[in-house]
């Protein structure tokens, strides 16, 4: 079973009420209608070492991921962030400076988004380092952007670049020297900027459809919306914008640009649709457009066919 199998099965155990403008599982965060004008937005997301990060990662990169990859579920929606919990389960053998320096890149991130620590859990753990943040913001109530509002005809459009944090990954696990453009691309693995400011920017704009962050890899990640929506897409790959760090180190190591592109996650760029002709941000790219052919995802410029990360 996949990753979204079982989640579909946990949703068909626990239908969560998906009425009102309420929303549980399915999208990139949970919104709650808090009575006043307003709603929540929930999400929770876990890092594991080994399967997101390894030990000899720096401590500060981690604690900066694992607010941001939260903070970036709330960017999806058109929201601001607010507060996050922090769990966290250590193994006793770390040292005092590890956790030091996880906590200061937890706490930059927070206060550069001006979100709080509430609360938390603190275990010991027998094998691995393991985090989970919950986070919580608020948007205009029936103002947050869903993945299942993208029409047929719609544009579809990424914030920016696409690859760089498969790429910088590769960088890291090739142990390429450091020159400036592999430490760019290494920056954007190890700190992620949530696209918050741009969430908000768009989640005005009157023909926004539907929006989601690029997580998994837009070619997995773009699925979802189809999914939500009954829709299809059909997406130009040359149109996709790549980082000149991204193109410059791809040529040099004889990288495959669209596989790093295409199917490497962990970008956190915010992806979605609007009405054809919508006049867009100057960091915004259009790549394709939605079908009516449901769930069908055509690539047009390649005769590949491509997949995003999948746990399991
Ligand atoms: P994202 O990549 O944006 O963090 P996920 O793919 O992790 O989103 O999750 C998709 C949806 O499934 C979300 O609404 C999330 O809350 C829900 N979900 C994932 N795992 C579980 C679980 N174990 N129990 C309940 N809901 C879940
Ligand atoms: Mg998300």
């Amino acid at each position: 079973m996949g990753e979204f199998d079982l989640i579909e099965k946990i949703k068909s155990i626990f239908p969560s009420a998906n009425q009102d403008g309420q929303i549980g599982i399915g999208d990139d965060c949970a919104v709650l209608d808090c009575g006043n004008g307003r709603e929540w937005l929930v999400s929770t997301d876990m890092l594991i070492e080994d399967v997101h990060f390894l030990r000899s990662q720096n401590p500060y990169s981690l604690g900066w991921k694992s607010a941001a990859v939260n903070i970036s579920d709330i960017a999806a929606m058109g929201g601001t962030p607010r507060w996050v919990f922090l769990s966290i389960a250590l193994p006793a053998a770390l040292s005092p400076t590890w956790i030091d320096e996880f906590l200061k890149g937890f706490r930059d991130i927070l206060s550069q988004h001006h979100v709080l620590l509430m609360g938390g859990d603190t275990c010991s753990s027998k094998n691995g380092i393991c985090v989970n943040v919950a986070i919580i913001g608020e948007a205009e109530k029936g103002r947050s952007i869903k993945r299942s509002a993208a029409r047929v005809g719609d544009w579809i459009v990424v914030t920016g670049p696409l690859g760089d944090s498969a790429a910088g990954l590769k960088c890291i696990l090739s142990d390429l020297p450091a020159d400036e453009h592999v430490k760019a691309l290494i920056q954007k693995h190890t700190q992620p900027c949530p696209r918050i400011h741009e969430g908000l920017q768009l989640a005005q704009l009157e023909g926004i459809g539907a929006m989601m962050d690029i997580s998994d890899g837009i070619a997995s990640d773009l699925r979802h919306i189809l999914k939500a929506s009954g829709v299809g897409a059909r997406v130009n790959v040359t149109k996709i914008p790549r980082s000149a760090a991204f193109s410059a180190v791809c040529q040099r190591e004889s990288w495959d640009e669209l596989d790093l592109a295409l199917g490497g996650g962990e970008d956190y760029e915010l992806l979605f649709t609007c009405r054809p002709g919508t006049p867009l941000p100057a960091y915004c790219t259009v790549i394709g457009e939605i079908t009516s052919h449901s769930e069908q995802l055509e690539w047009v410029g390649t005769e590949r066919d491509f997949s995003g990360y999948r746990h399991f």
